[in-house]
């Protein structure tokens, strides 16, 4: 039997230089990877491009590099499953969209946000859920009301209960239609959501392993949701922690998460940089410079997950783990 390897992705929006948090998960995402004997993508999630910065892209690119880390495929080094800027990918979520279109499982939604609030506020709706309360869901889909704006397009979500093991916290619940909703993937604008864009493009990519920020686990059962109903491959999700302040607060630019351009122009070297990010999960017991390869000398596959699920055991007493 040929075990296919690993493939992981590390893939950040360039809205502005990488920050401590960034290059945390970052690292621990191609450690698994490169532990594992696995291939390393770098994706650059620039769907919305009023919020990307090109200038952002060269950086993240050199600042990565700087860090130590390499990859496999990239924006900057091609590969046979390009392009790896999502704003080239459009063709590839028409056509997951067409699917879904063609299977009904999404539907053509008319409403503003205030709509969706208001009917949310109203006395049987769902009160302050910010959960869709269904309005256009039984409209017929070929035919708008007349004077409609333009449409977002909405999933239809089952109410079926989805369960995600993630590989770091364990299992995650959600029942999908109490608390979840009726989910974008299409905006009025007509901009691809991330949480199409993200599934279709892991699954098309071959990724086995989701190694990402723990910000963005609740989003995991709508992105298994899609893959399951687009008959795609769900990889394994490990969600790390993320940094925090001494109030328990996620750490940002006032609270000196420098962005790593600012920390290299101070004349900072990476091995200090690897160093504080991993004794700060406890990959390592102090925090002593050294370089991305030398930390990957020091770990094994089973050696980094246990220490990850102890990082974020830890973290979700207090601080690190939204529960
Ligand atoms: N682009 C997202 C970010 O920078 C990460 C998406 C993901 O890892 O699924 O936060």
């Amino acid at each position: 039997m040929t075990v296919t390897p690993p493939k992981g992705r590390y893939a950040p929006s360039p809205t502005g230089p990488l920050h401590l948090g960034n290059l945390r998960t970052a690292l621990v995402a191609w450690l698994h990877i490169r532990l594992a004997g696995g291939h390393f993508i770098l994706r650059i999630e620039d769907l919305d491009q009023t919020r990307s910065r090109a200038e952002s892209i060269g950086q993240i690119l050199e600042d990565l590099r700087w860090l130590g880390l390499d990859w496999d495929e990239g924006p900057d080094v091609g590969g046979p499953c390009g392009p790896y800027l999502q704003s080239q990918r459009s063709a590839f979520y028409d056509d997951a969209f067409s699917q879904l279109r063609n299977a009904r499982r999404v539907f053509p939604c008319y409403c503003s946000r205030k709509d969706v609030a208001l009917a949310a506020n109203a006395p049987h709706g769902r009160e302050n859920s910010g959960i869709y309360p269904g309005n256009c869901r039984h409209l017929a889909t070929d035919t708008a009301p007349p004077n409609a704006r333009a449409a977002a397009w909405r999933y239809r979500v089952p109410s079926h209960r989805l369960e995600v093991l993630d590989q770091i916290s364990g299992p995650l619940i959600q029942t999908m239609d109490v608390e979840v909703g009726d989910f974008v993937v299409r905006r009025a604008d007509r901009l691809y959501a991330y949480q199409l864009a993200v599934a279709v493009d892991d699954a098309l990519m071959g990724i086995t392993d989701v190694v990402r920020g723990a910000d963005l686990r609740d989003s995991t059962p709508r992105q298994v949701e899609l893959l399951n109903s687009l008959g795609l491959p769900v990889p394994r999700y490990w969600h790390i922690p993320l940094i925090m302040d001494a109030l328990g607060r996620r750490l940002s630019k006032r609270d000196g998460d420098q962005g790593v351009t600012a920390l290299r122009q101070q004349g900072r070297a990476p091995q200090h940089i690897v160093g504080r990010l991993a004794a700060s999960l406890n990959l390592i017991p102090d925090d002593e410079p050294l370089s991305a390869r030398e930390l990957l000398a020091r770990l094994t596959s089973a050696t980094l997950r246990e220490r990850l699920i102890a990082a974020a055991a830890q973290a979700s007493h207090g601080t690190g783990y939204p529960q």
